[in-house]
Parts: structure tokens; C-alpha cells; sequence
């Protein structure tokens, strides 16, 4: 969910939370001061049973006949309310009504005060005030029979004072009837200390509004802050995964440009690869590739050459003798598919991530460089114009068949030729003709050989010839053989060309110097003895 609906859904939160405890804080104080009037009700009930029950007794009795004296003086709205017992004993007569109303003014205060009161009183001092009024009133319009209010610091109460059989007794010829409403005995208290508790609990109740709403507040703004971090720190971790992700993107696309094949063993297994690398073996995934393979080296192809890596060597993993020998061998790895094969120089490195050794390795693909090396190698073994081996070339090609002669104690022999009167060859039909015949001659030279023989230009119009595995009288037979092919040969543009030659057999453990100075004395012999000769020595 984004962040900015997180913080709106955090202060909507806050605001119901805050909402609820507030209805909670109102009704909780709604309660005590309900309680608290209660409290006031039930004193006022009490009082008002008290009254009744008194006025139901003094009725009961048709009321009751007291001594007159100062503070007691007759009902003057009550017949008959006073009786002579005798010359010294007058007594008042005391009707519930007159009881009520003494008893008020006995037990009145500043704090508590009672009287009955009436809409229609007999006694006008009992006519009812504004409240009173409306509490009757209120009785005759409904069926309740109490009647509360606070005004003011005054806790007004008026219970209705119904018709009962007793009353009709006296009242009756006044009209009154059974059930009816004739009054109510009002009773008014100080209600100072409820107004004291009620608010104190106002002040309470606000105390702990303010406290509740400044507490999530500063709850709602750390959540808030805290959201905010966690949104800035996913931004900053968003930012960084791309950025990371666009140097990976970039990384891959510098890996899989390169031609060579890039890749990384965790252990042996592979991980993870170039383009290059899985393109030349048709796979999209490095998953593919080791889904079909489970190393690489399964297709390492082998190779005569010990250089060329194996899935083991000497028992060792390739990967841990590569980075042994890497420094020391020029190891090879030549791989192959779709009848493509191609040659790499591999390299290693060892790295260690998360306490994981991981190699990652490097094929160059040499396989155009290697051609190339031997290609020139080729080039640089042959003659340009004759295009047989050079001096170089021979000088190697001796060197091998003198070493392969001694261990093989096969006889090995030399032939040493150079053109009779080259340079008049040159003087007469000029140094371009000097060439075509040398090439011809090169040609007759090689279309004689046997196979494992080589021939190679010594230098000039002079040319040698190894032969392997021949003795000295056949190597005679041979130079013999060219000597006539060549002299029966019709050049082109030359007539009667002769060769002179020199054969030797090399003689076991001897140096090239000491074989090439005796075949060298053999042609110079044959140039002595009148040229197109071969001599022996
Ligand atoms: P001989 O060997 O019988 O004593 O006589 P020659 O005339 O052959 O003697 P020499 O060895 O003195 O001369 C060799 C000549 O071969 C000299 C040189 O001009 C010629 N020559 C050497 N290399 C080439 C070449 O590549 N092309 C041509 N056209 N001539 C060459
Ligand atoms: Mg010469
Ligand atoms: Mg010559």
C-alpha cells in the first residue's frame, strides 16, 4: 500500500480512537453525574415517603388532635378544627395538609426545604411556584408522578400527592375524587456538592481528554515519522536496488559482449555465465545449460597435448589445477559444438563472497590467433619464391631427424645440390627467367621425394635435401636419379641446366656443422670433377 494512504488510514485511525474515548470519557462522566443526582433523588424520594407515610397515618386517623401553643395555631381552612374536651382542655385539630405544613416550617433550613403545594390551594401560601407549577402540570398531562430538576445550586423534586380513600373522608365534599391529583409535596435541596462532584468530574472527564488527545497526538506523529523513515528508507532502498540492478544490467551487457566466455563456478558447479558461452552451446539460461550439463568440463575435448585441460588431471579438479598452473603452463581448453571447435587460454580467480568460495573464470577464445600463429609459422618455415623450407625451417627439421636417427638408429642421409653456372643463366635471359627456372627446378625437386623426405633452399640456386630413413648408397641412387631428371628436363626458356650434388650420411651422435661441412665438400668435389656429378663422401 503506498505510504501517503498509510499515513491518511493512521489518522483516521487516530481520529475514530480519539472520537471513541471521548464518547466513552462523555458517558462515563454522563454516569457519575447521573449516579450523583440519583444520589439526590432517592434523599428526595426518602423524604418524600417520609412525608406520606406520615400524612397516611395522621389521615388514617382522620387526623389527630394536638395542644395548642404558640408555634401550633388551628387550620384556619380545616371545619372543625378545634375541640373543646373540657373547661381547660381546647385541642387543634392537625389534617394531614396542616401536619405537612408545620412539619415544613419545623424542619426547614437553608439547605433543605419542603412544603406541599397545589395548582388550586386552599391555603394560598401553598400556591405552587414556576417549577411547581410545571410539575403538576406535568402530572396531570402524563402518567408520572415524580418530578426533578437541578436549578441553579438547587435540587428541586415534587412528588404527586394522589387522592386515597382516606382523603375522601374530609375532602370529599371539596370535590376531590379517588386517584386524583389534588398537589405535591415539594422538597428543594442544596445541591452545592453535587455541583462541587459533577464539576469535578467535568474536570476530570477534560483532564483526560487533553491527556488521551495529546498522547495520540504525539503517538500518531512517531507512527507518522515512523512511516515516513520506513517510506524514505524503501525510496532510498528502491533507488539503490535500481541502480544496482542498472550497473548488474550494464555489467552483464560488458560480460556478454566480450567474445571470451565468462563465468562463475561455486565450487565446481556453474552459476553463472555470458551470453558468449551459452550462445555457442544454443542455451538462453545459464538454468538450461545446467539442466543439459552437469560441468562444463564434460565437454572438454581431449587432446595429445597434456596442456589441454581434462575433467580431472593427476586426479585434481581442473578448476583447482588451473589456478595452481596457470602462471607456470599455457594451458589450453578446447571445447566444441555443432561441429565448431574452438581453442581457449583459460584463467581463474578466486574470490570469497558470504564465506563462499567462488571461482570465476575466463576463456579467451584463441582459436583465430592460434590459426593465425600457425599460419605464420608455416610462412615463416618456407621460401617465398620456391615456397619450399627455408634455411631456418631446415636447420629445425635436421635437428629433429638427427635427434628421432639417433633413437631410432635409422640411417639418415644428405643431399646437397646447387645449379651449374647459375649466373650465366641470369646474364642471358635476365633475373626473372633466373626465377621461373628456380621454381621449376623446386618443383622437380618435391614431385621426386618420398614420403617423410623434405627439401628445403639452402640459399640462392643452392638446395638440400634430408632423407630419412635412407643409407648413404641409396641416398646416392636418389641424388643420382635428380641429377638426370633435371638434366633431361626442357626449362622453358633455358636449355641444358645441370646440377651438381653432394651426399652424406650422417653418422651417429655427430653435429649438424660436421654433417652440413661434408656434404658441403661432396658438391664442392662434384663442382670440381666438371659439374652435373654427384659425388659421395
Ligand atoms: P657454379 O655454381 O657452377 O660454380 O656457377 P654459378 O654461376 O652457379 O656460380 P655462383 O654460385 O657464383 O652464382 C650463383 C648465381 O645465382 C649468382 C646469383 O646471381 C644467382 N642467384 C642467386 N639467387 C638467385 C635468385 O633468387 N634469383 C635469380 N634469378 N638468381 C639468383
Ligand atoms: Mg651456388
Ligand atoms: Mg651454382
Amino acid at each position: 500500500m503506498k505510504t501517503i494512504y498509510k499515513i491518511i488510514i493512521l489518522y483516521l485511525i487516530s481520529i475514530g480512537i480519539i472520537l471513541f474515548v471521548y464518547q466513552n470519557i462523555d458517558a462515563f462522566s454522563e454516569k457519575s453525574k447521573k449516579f450523583q443526582q440519583n444520589i439526590l433523588l432517592k434523599q428526595a424520594q426518602v423524604h418524600f415517603e417520609e412525608q406520606i407515610n406520615t400524612r397516611h397515618w395522621n389521615a388514617s386517623h382522620g387526623g389527630v388532635y394536638v395542644k395548642p401553643h404558640d408555634n401550633i395555631k388551628p387550620n384556619p381552612y380545616l371545619k372543625d378544627n378545634i375541640l373543646k374536651v373540657d373547661d381547660n382542655l381546647t385541642l387543634i385539630k392537625i389534617n394531614p395538609a396542616w401536619m405537612t405544613r408545620q412539619l415544613s416550617e419545623l424542619l426547614s433550613s437553608e439547605n433543605f426545604k419542603f412544603r406541599i403545594t397545589s395548582l388550586k390551594p386552599i391555603n394560598p401560601i401553598n400556591k405552587s411556584d414556576s417549577f411547581e407549577s410545571k410539575a403538576l402540570k406535568h402530572f396531570e398531562n402524563t402518567e408520572n408522578r415524580e418530578f426533578y430538576e437541578l436549578i441553579d445550586n438547587k435540587f428541586r423534586y415534587i412528588g404527586a400527592l394522589v387522592t386515597k380513600q382516606e382523603c375522601l373522608k374530609c375532602h370529599a365534599a371539596q370535590g376531590y375524587k379517588l386517584g386524583d391529583i389534588r398537589g405535591g409535596i415539594s422538597i428543594t435541596f442544596n445541591s452545592d456538592e453535587y455541583n462541587d462532584i459533577i464539576k469535578s468530574v467535568e474536570s476530570q472527564a477534560l483532564s483526560a481528554k487533553i491527556i488521551f488527545t495529546i498522547l495520540s497526538i504525539i503517538l500518531t506523529l512517531l507512527i507518522h515519522k515512523q512511516l515516513k523513515q520506513t517510506y524514505d528508507l524503501s525510496l532510498e532502498v528502491k533507488n539503490r536496488t535500481r541502480e544496482i540492478n542498472n550497473t548488474k544490467n550494464i555489467l552483464q551487457h560488458v560480460l556478454d559482449a566480450d567474445r571470451s566466455f565468462l563465468f562463475v563456478l561455486d565450487d565446481t558447479q556453474i552459476i553463472m555465465a555470458n551470453k558468449t558461452m551459452l550462445n555457442f552451446f544454443g542455451y538462453k539460461t545459464i538454468g538450461e545449460f545446467s539442466k543439459n550439463h552437469e560441468h562444463i568440463s564434460d565437454m572438454f575435448e581431449s587432446d595429445d597435448s597434456k596442456l589441454y585441460l581434462q575433467h580431472f588431471i593427476n586426479g585434481e579438479h581442473w578448476i583447482h589445477y588451473l589456478q595452481r598452473e596457470q602462471n607456470y603452463k599455457n594451458l589450453k581448453v578446447k571445447l566444441k559444438n555443432n561441429n565448431i571447435e574452438k581453442v581457449f587460454k583459460p584463467s581463474a580467480k578466486e574470490i570469497s563472497i558470504d564465506n563462499k568460495i567462488l571461482h570465476i573464470v575466463i576463456f579467451d577464445d584463441i582459436t583465430n590467433e592460434l590459426k593465425q600463429i600457425e599460419k605464420l609459422k608455416k610462412e615463416a618455415a618456407r621460401d617465398t619464391l620456391t615456397k619450399l623450407f627455408n634455411r631456418g625451417k631446415f636447420q629445425e627439421i635436421l635437428i629433429q631427424e638427427m635427434a628421432l636417427a639417433n633413437s631410432t638408429m635409422q640411417p639418415l642421409s644428405v643431399i646437397f645440390l646447387d645449379i651449374d653456372f647459375f649466373k650465366n643463366v641470369n646474364d642471358k635471359y635476365g633475373h626473372d627467367v633466373g626465377d621461373k627456372v628456380l621454381k621449376s627446378l623446386s618443383r622437380i625437386l618435391k614431385e621426386n621425394m618420398r614420403l617423410g623426405d623434405s627439401v628445403s633452399r639452402w640459399g640462392g640456386e643452392e638446395f638440400i635435401v634430408l632423407l630419412q630413413s635412407t643409407p648413404l648408397n641409396q641416398a646416392h641412387k636418389i641424388a643420382e636419379k635428380l641429377r638426370l631428371k633435371v638434366s633431361e628436363y626442357k626449362f622453358d626458356e633455358v636449355e641444358n641446366l645441370t646440377i651438381s650434388l653432394g651426399v652424406t650420411q650422417y653418422i651417429n651422435q655427430e653435429s649438424d656443422k660436421t654433417l652440413l661441412k661434408r656434404v658441403d665438400e661432396a658438391l664442392y668435389e662434384a663442382k670440381n670433377a666438371g659439374r652435373n656429378k654427384v659425388i659421395m663422401k
